[in-house]
């Protein structure tokens, strides 16, 4: 598993697919989403380049670095998700085992971070799910991709769980059943980074 091509992976998908994503966030919030997600995906192209990162580690600080210095509500908290992947993952290859513990580190920190738990509809809807799912297919000594698909689909319900929820947490929460029938964007995020490392 190449982590640098899972993330340009991730990136090409934010470029062809960030207008639904903005789309989802008029809806429910203030209509940036998109935008900010594209920008961060610019700077991690950007540090990409001039980092020539080699570890998994050294991938995901880029990525953290990107996102930490984007705005949004988004950007410091996939900042902070993407920091406990690269400290998670180090500098070893790709193992179910270690994806588990840097994405579990990496939702409990968001959880802190935000104060969202499951089902106040935002991004950790889909980070906790993935993060057991990698967990579960660790304990069954499943191989990396196997682990990573597993992470996509659990993402994937749980991103679309957000559909029917009423927000707790982010500007979602100010609109109240207006944001009823919208699937939260930094969820959906979530599952399509996870998509990304195993497509093809
Ligand atoms: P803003 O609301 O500042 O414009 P963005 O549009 O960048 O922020 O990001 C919105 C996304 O951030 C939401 O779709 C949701 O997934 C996530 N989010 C908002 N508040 C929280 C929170 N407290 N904890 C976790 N995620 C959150
Ligand atoms: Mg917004
Ligand atoms: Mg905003």
């Amino acid at each position: 598993m190449d982590t640098r091509a899972w993330i340009e992976r991730f990136a090409a998908v934010i470029d062809e697919r960030g207008a639904e994503l903005t789309e989802l966030d008029r809806l429910a919030g203030d209509g940036d989403y998109g935008t900010n997600l594209r920008l961060a995906l610019a700077k991690v192209r950007a540090n990409l380049d001039t980092d020539d990162p080699r570890t998994p580690g050294a991938v995901f600080t880029s990525v953290s670095n990107a996102f930490l210095n984007t705005g949004g509500t988004s950007g410091p908290l996939f900042g902070m998700w993407f920091r406990e992947f690269a400290k998670g993952l180090g500098d070893e290859e790709l193992s179910a085992r270690s994806l588990s513990v840097a994405a579990s580190e990496a939702e409990a920190t968001v959880r802190r971070l935000g104060g969202a738990e499951v089902g106040h509809k935002t991004m950790v809807d889909a980070m906790v799910p993935a993060a057991q799912a990698l967990t579960a297919a660790a304990e069954r000594k499943a191989d990396v991709e196997t682990a990573l698909k597993d992470a996509a689909e659990a993402a994937q319900v749980g991103a679309l769980s957000t559909e029917e929820l009423l927000a707790k947490r982010g500007r979602a929460s100010y609109v109240g059943e207006h944001a009823r029938g919208v699937v939260d964007p930094g969820a959906l995020t979530v599952a399509w980074f996870f998509e990304a490392a195993t497509a093809a």
